[in-house]
């Protein structure tokens, strides 16, 4: 069984209709893409299975851990295990680093009992395990977060989502408008948050610094599923690279 499973879901803007018959799935353990270039639908597809609306599925379902979870409220969704760090890193900007990691603690209000009967660990992160993957977080703890630059502002979203019960970490773009060497930075703490356990499903319009990082990935255009296949296949695939991610 895969960890998150979408079969044939359509998502809908009231009356646009984006998402049609997207199924995919997520294996514990792994790093999934989902490409495509802009408005093809994936951030709609990362809210379709975190329950931020809209959008609205109004057809498919979404399955996390066996259990269903289409159309459930997101704060319920949440606490189950998945995280989701949007592409614009929601951070409290007049807090501090450390009352915005606080505050991600006390919002993980319940065990997540689904994920424990299937043995996972869902512990959450201490700070000082955050602060391993994210040292400059550390040295900027007493420093509110609205004067971090976006490379620290996006090491804290993703440090507060880990805070949180995840065992599915969803990353909207964590590249955007990042400095090449906050990339790597970045790149390096997904790959070590994905070798602790966490499974991690990344959105990209970056095909190349995604397809570094991902085990398998899949291709969206115009709201449809157009490849799906191991990094090397779609590295290999020229004619959909191109076509689809112009790269
Ligand atoms: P981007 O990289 O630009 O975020 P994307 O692949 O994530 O691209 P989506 O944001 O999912 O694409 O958008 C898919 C389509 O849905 C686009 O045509 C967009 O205009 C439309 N859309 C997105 N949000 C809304 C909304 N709140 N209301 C109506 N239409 C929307």
């Amino acid at each position: 069984m895969s960890l998150l499973e979408l079969d044939a879901v359509d998502a809908h803007y009231g009356e646009s209709h984006i998402l049609r018959d997207v199924s995919m799935s997520v294996e514990e353990g792994e790093i999934c893409a989902l490409l495509g270039r802009n408005g093809a639908g994936k951030t709609t597809t990362l809210r379709s299975i975190a329950g931020t609306t809209p959008p609205e599925v109004r057809d498919g379902t979404v399955t996390f851990a066996g259990e269903e979870i289409t159309g459930m409220a997101a704060e319920d969704i949440s606490v189950r295990g998945i995280s989701l760090v949007p592409e614009e890193r929601r951070v409290f900007p007049d807090e501090t680093v450390g009352e915005n990691l606080h505050i991600a603690e006390t919002v993980r209000a319940l065990p997540n009992r689904i994920g424990r009967s299937l043995g996972f660990d869902g512990e959450a992160m201490s700070d000082a395990e955050v602060f391993e993957f994210f040292p400059r977080l550390e040295e900027r703890r007493d420093q509110k977060a609205g004067t971090l630059s976006g490379g620290e502002q996006q090491m804290l979203a993703i440090g507060r989502a880990l805070k949180q019960h995840t065992d599915l970490l969803m990353l909207d773009e964590p590249y955007e408008g990042l400095a090449p060497q906050i990339i790597d930075a970045v790149e390096a703490a997904i790959d070590r948050i994905h070798e602790d356990g966490t499974t991690v499903l990344l959105v990209e319009q970056n095909a190349i610094a995604a397809m570094n990082l991902a085990d398998r990935c899949y291709v969206l255009d115009q709201g449809e599923i157009v490849f799906e296949g191991s990094a090397e296949e779609l590295s290999d695939d020229d004619r959909t690279r191109e076509r689809y991610l112009g790269v």
